[in-house]
């Protein structure tokens, strides 16, 4: 049998919530053959504990930072400075993740706020020839307009949106990440999308700690947990999930470099 590498393009595995147990958490991701990860760092602080953990193994590990949309109204100039130089890090390989929460933002003045860091963040993303990670929630269609308006290379992670949408954001060349919602009974729309759009565009991932998928729902997630949502997106698109893993991996690669 061929041998299987899967992939989580969105753990957030410096949380505290790994504290007592990191080690056992990477050495499980190793066992269920998770061999890339991708973490989303939050804080000046979070990117640098990521960058300094991820020398341990660069090709296992990469590191994304991003100005997340919630904080966005504590960002003072200072603060950009600082973040602009470390995006341009060479080891930091994304930025993200960023995008739009209008969801637990309802001031439309921070919600504008919110709007200049996503456009701000792509176009510095642009400069340094990295691709975004992407959050949107409740505010599909301002995503999809500034997405359009500012092309780049990006990624939907966690997309919760319809297929419709979905179609939308491949039709501009951007790639959909699905997470534990496509094992969910009641997540209608991930499945949709999952055995709707071409699977040139689909990746993995955990958004751990959140989100876990069944059999693990409600418990604290991690990237070992991959294989129940690369099997779940294998049985709804009717392919192996040998297949399912393989194709997620190519389509990583190229969305790492870039290339078309
Ligand atoms: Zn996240």
């Amino acid at each position: 049998m061929k041998e299987l590498h899967y992939l989580d393009s969105h753990a957030h595995i410096m949380a505290e919530e790994y504290q007592e147990d990191f080690e056992e958490m990477l050495k499980r991701a190793e066992d269920a053959h998770v061999d890339r990860i991708m973490i989303i760092t939050l804080s000046h602080e979070e990117t640098m504990r990521a960058l300094a953990f991820a020398r341990r193994d660069p090709g296992r590990y990469k590191v994304a930072a991003g100005i997340f949309p919630e904080d966005v109204k504590n960002v003072s100039d200072e603060d950009w400075q600082v973040f602009e130089k470390t995006a341009a890090d060479p080891e930091v390989t994304c930025i993200g993740e960023i995008g739009l929460d209008y969801y637990w933002e309802k001031d439309p003045e921070i919600r504008k706020l919110q709007r200049e860091y996503f456009i701000r963040q792509i176009e510095l993303a642009k400069k340094l020839n990295k691709p975004f990670l992407v959050h949107s929630r409740d505010a599909i269609q301002d995503t999809y307009d500034i997405m359009k308006a500012h092309h780049g290379r990006g990624l939907m992670h966690c997309y919760s949106g319809t297929k419709e949408m979905a179609r939308e954001f491949v039709k501009l060349g951007y790639y959909i990440a699905l997470g534990g919602a496509v094992t969910f009974k009641n997540a209608r729309h991930s499945v949709e999308v999952c055995a709707d759009i071409d699977e040139n565009y689909l990746l993995s991932e955990t958004d751990c700690p959140y989100m876990a998928p069944v059999p693990k729902r409600g418990k604290r997630n991690e990237p070992s947990y991959i294989p129940y949502i690369v099997n779940k997106m294998a049985e709804v698109r009717g392919v192996s999930e040998e297949y399912m893993a393989e194709v997620i991996d190519r389509n990583w690669t190229r969305f790492l470099e870039g290339k078309e």
